[in-house]
């Protein structure tokens, strides 16, 4: 993976993006995020896309997908590909990490700059970040969960109970 930095936004900035993509998808009354299914479709919106499922030793083992941001190429091993199919949280988190890899560059425009030196970004500017924070708007909408607690947004919008909780604190920061 090329070391890159991406335009600093905020989370206030990428939740936007997320509801404005969810409200083009009329998924934005919806908890629960189809996001295996938005794989099918994202090449209908996005010219270019493409992703593959690869055989697990195809890819390291600490990493579960990867995305090639210069090709808009996403690859997921096949045993986080069936884990989404099958609802598990994490590796719906994944896909959406992905993807928000992609989105986040070539929706948004980003400017891409390669960190030549590998210094430590600021986390607005890492694309790291961005695309956590992207995946975590996109699976948990914060116009929808309002009161619920993490137990409930774990359960209703398909995600782990960590990512439930870090997203219902980043809620009540606002
Ligand atoms: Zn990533």
């Amino acid at each position: 993976m090329i070391s890159y930095k991406v335009e600093p936004k905020s989370r206030a900035e990428i939740r936007a993006y997320a509801h404005e993509f969810r409200k083009y998808l009329k998924l934005d009354k919806h908890l629960y995020f189809p996001i295996v299914e938005l794989l099918d479709i994202m090449s209908d919106i996005f010219y270019g896309f493409s992703y593959e499922i690869v055989d697990d030793n195809e890819l390291p083992l600490n990493v579960h997908a990867d995305t090639d941001i210069t090709k808009g190429h996403i690859r997921i091993k096949e045993s986080v590909y069936d884990g989404a199919c099958n609802g598990e949280g994490r590796d719906r988190m994944t896909i959406a990490h992905e993807i928000g890899h992609y989105f986040l560059i070539y929706y948004c425009g980003f400017r891409l700059e390669r960190n030549f030196d590998g210094k430590e970004l600021r986390s607005f500017e890492d694309p790291e970040w961005q695309a956590k924070c992207f995946a975590g708007e996109l699976l948990i909408p914060a116009h929808l969960v309002g009161d619920l607690t993490p137990e409930e947004i774990s359960e209703k919008c398909g995600v782990s109970f960590d990512a439930a909780v870090v997203q219902h604190k980043s809620m009540r920061k606002g």
